[in-house]
């Protein structure tokens, strides 16, 4: 399995519920690696370019509203088949259709504010990695 990068978010959710260190302790006991990792808030301009594929969805303005409520950790993830593998340790986006022992079951408040993102694809997670890491921040 190709090593791979991903690109990861820790919600407002769960900043504020001081869930930072449990979170990644999930993904490096599944045997990912946090390659970067800073806290901010980001912008609604930022929320909603990121955003941009939902901009039709109704709950759009909700969570963008949600996404700049409180800080946020931006991560890159990396390790063999990071991409689905980062997926499989968040779980659905729904948490009541999220499996046992995933973030998002464990931790994840309702389908809005669930705790993390993860890139869906190596496409996206290429451009959402560049869209807030320049590359010298990232330390494999
Ligand atoms: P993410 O892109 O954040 O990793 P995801 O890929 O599991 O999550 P998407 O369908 O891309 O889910 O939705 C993006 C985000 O929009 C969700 O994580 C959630 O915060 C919010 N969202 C999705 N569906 C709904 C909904 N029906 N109602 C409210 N918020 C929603
Ligand atoms: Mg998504």
């Amino acid at each position: 399995m190709p090593t791979e990068r991903t690109f990861s978010i820790i919600k407002p959710d769960a900043t504020r519920r001081n869930l930072t260190g449990r979170i990644n302790a999930k993904f490096e006991e599944a045997g990912l690696r946090i390659v970067a990792q800073k806290r901010a808030r980001i912008s609604q301009a930022q929320a909603e370019a990121f955003y941009g594929v939902h901009r039709e969805r109704p709950f759009f303005g909700g969570l963008v509203s949600f996404m700049t409520s409180g800080p946020v950790v931006l991560q890159v993830l990396e390790g063999e088949d990071a991409i689905a593998a980062n997926r499989r340790i968040m779980g659905a986006t729904d948490p009541k259709k999220a499996d046992a022992g995933t973030i998002r079951a464990e931790f994840a408040e309702d389908i809005e504010a669930n705790s993390v993102h993860g890139s869906d694809s190596a496409e996206n997670a290429a451009t959402e990695i560049a869209f807030f890491f320049r590359p010298e921040e990232i330390v494999g």
